[in-house]
């Protein structure tokens, strides 16, 4: 307690943050308000990074870059639909040869490991550059902090990362899954090295860590996918812990069963949905064990990188990207890891709070899913309804389900899901919001962008800070970010410094 408290004050005192007084439920943020942006390599390089770095500065008063040191992830877009206001117009992925690996790493400390990273290789598009060492300079001079973006890559990408395919997850029937497996030794190792290496050889300010990904009893209740994983290593790690993996394996599999004759539009169990689940969990408690487990494992791989990048660089501020869905909709992500959890080993944790953007998703990938799985005993007005309640919005100033597909969600719930995690990690983590807006979303016909207005884009800025962020990081992509946008989170946060 002692150390929280001191860790407390230090991080307070670093970024000029009061701890308000009152019912404790917030700190008010007086000054220095970092302001990032999530940027790609090629986005920099191709607008060039004086002119683009000036461009940041004058119009969005960024002070922080947060820029991909790989790219594995990336889909082939059009995923993406692209701004067109830029000094530089963003330039389209489709077709180019792009690295995946923008950082040099020696690859003598990978030697012997499982994994490794992609060789660079001369044919392709900017294959000379070596972002962070080009960066650092410029950053430098114009008091901007360089972060590295670290995010993991899921197994459909596997074929860019050498050898990751033999450290994937195994789903329920033995087959290989869709990520990397967060207990198996290699892949940690290689986590490990690689955060090690790139904060050895590059003068980062800063380093954000994150995976995407939730857990088998939110694929399988509110998606139907199969759960994973069921490896030897969750098996022997989930043993150790005193957990049958057969029985906790033959609970996954009846409750997919269940949930794909739901979603294939069979008959709902007699006794209703809610009771056909509760009866599984109740008759197979292993499940909901082994899925307790998949998320220490996650925990314990973000703090190895917090021990990893702070051992190297102890003024390093190093954090914790919280995706769109564990911050915002999975409630057994939510009740499995708190933010006050993150706290224990994070300089920062990084909420995702696109307002916009979470109406479609809230339509397409939360209710119309769940709905026909999980919430199969209700309408979609009374699961969105349900929606609201359990995570704490106000139903009458938020859409209704008609309206999601076109009205996001208002910056009050900026306002709310930045309280409640400065309140969870109670001042031993600064709060960085991620505000969102010009993201695109998925129509039949492919992408399109949805229509984020300046005003309420500022208000969302201002919002986050009122409830007590550190700072806010403008979202998703850079290239997808329009001028006007740009300006009023840049009007947002100066006002904010002030
Ligand atoms: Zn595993």
């Amino acid at each position: 307690m002692r150390h929280l408290n001191r860790r407390r004050f230090l991080c307070n005192a670093a970024l000029g943050v009061s701890a308000m007084a009152g019912s404790g439920a917030f700190c008010a943020v007086t000054k220095p308000v970092l302001a990032g942006v999530q940027i790609s390599p090629h986005s920099l390089l191709d607008e060039g990074v004086e002119r683009c770095l000036d461009f940041l500065q004058e119009h969005a008063a960024i002070n922080a870059l947060f820029c991909y040191s790989q790219t594995y992830h990336m889909g082939t877009r059009p995923l993406n639909v692209l701004a067109s206001d830029h000094p530089t117009p963003p330039r389209k992925l489709d077709g180019r040869n792009l690295p995946h690996q923008w950082v040099r790493l020696p690859g003598a400390e990978f030697k012997g490991l499982a994994v490794g990273h992609e060789r660079a290789d001369p044919g392709r598009e900017y294959a000379a550059r070596d972002i962070f060492a080009e960066l650092a300079e410029p950053c430098r001079r114009r008091g901007i902090r360089l972060y590295a973006r670290i995010l993991e890559a899921g197994m459909r990408r596997a074929a860019r990362i050498p050898g990751y395919s033999r450290v994937g997850t195994v789903d329920l029937d033995g087959e290989p899954g869709q990520g990397p497996c967060w207990n198996h030794p290699e892949y940690r190792e290689w986590v490990r090295i690689t955060v090690r290496q790139t904060m050895m050889r590059y003068p980062l300010d800063g380093l954000q860590y994150g995976a995407e990904r939730v857990g088998p009893l939110s694929d399988v209740l509110f998606r139907g996918e199969k759960p994973e994983c069921f490896c030897e290593h969750c098996r022997d790690r989930n043993g150790k812990a005193g957990i049958d993996a057969d029985r906790a394996q033959e609970g996954y599999r009846q409750l997919h069963r269940l949930m794909r004759g739901l979603a294939e539009g069979g008959a709902k169990p007699a006794d209703g949905v809610f009771a056909a689940v509760l009866r599984v969990l109740m008759k197979y408690p292993e499940v909901l064990a082994w899925y307790e487990q998949w998320f220490r494992a996650d925990s314990e791989i973000q703090a190895m990188v917090y021990r990893e990048a702070k051992a190297l660089r102890p003024e390093a501020d190093v954090g914790q990207h919280v995706d769109h869905q564990r911050s915002s909709w999975d409630i057994f992500y939510r009740a499995s890891v708190s933010y006050a959890d993150m706290a224990a080993h994070n300089d920062f944790v990084k909420p995702i709070l696109y307002h916009d953007i979470l109406g479609p998703r809230l339509r397409e990938w939360v209710i119309d899913r769940m709905q026909r799985r999980v919430l199969g005993d209700l309408s979609k007005e009374l699961s969105l309804d349900l929606f609201y309640a359990v995570f704490g919005h106000d139903r009458a100033t938020q859409p209704s389900y008609a309206v999601l597909p076109k009205r996001g969600l208002s910056p009050e719930y900026v306002f709310r899901e930045t309280r409640r995690c400065v309140a969870g990690v109670a001042g031993g983590a600064r709060v960085y919001a991620g505000i969102g807006f010009d993201v695109p979303q998925y129509v039949p016909s492919g992408m399109e962008p949805f229509p984020s207005d300046p005003a309420t884009t500022a208000l969302a800025t201002r919002r986050a800070l009122e409830a007590g962020a550190a700072g806010v990081v403008a979202s998703r992509e850079y290239d997808e970010m329009s001028l006007p946008n740009l300006k009023a989170f840049g009007r947002a946060v100066s006002a904010g410094q002030r």
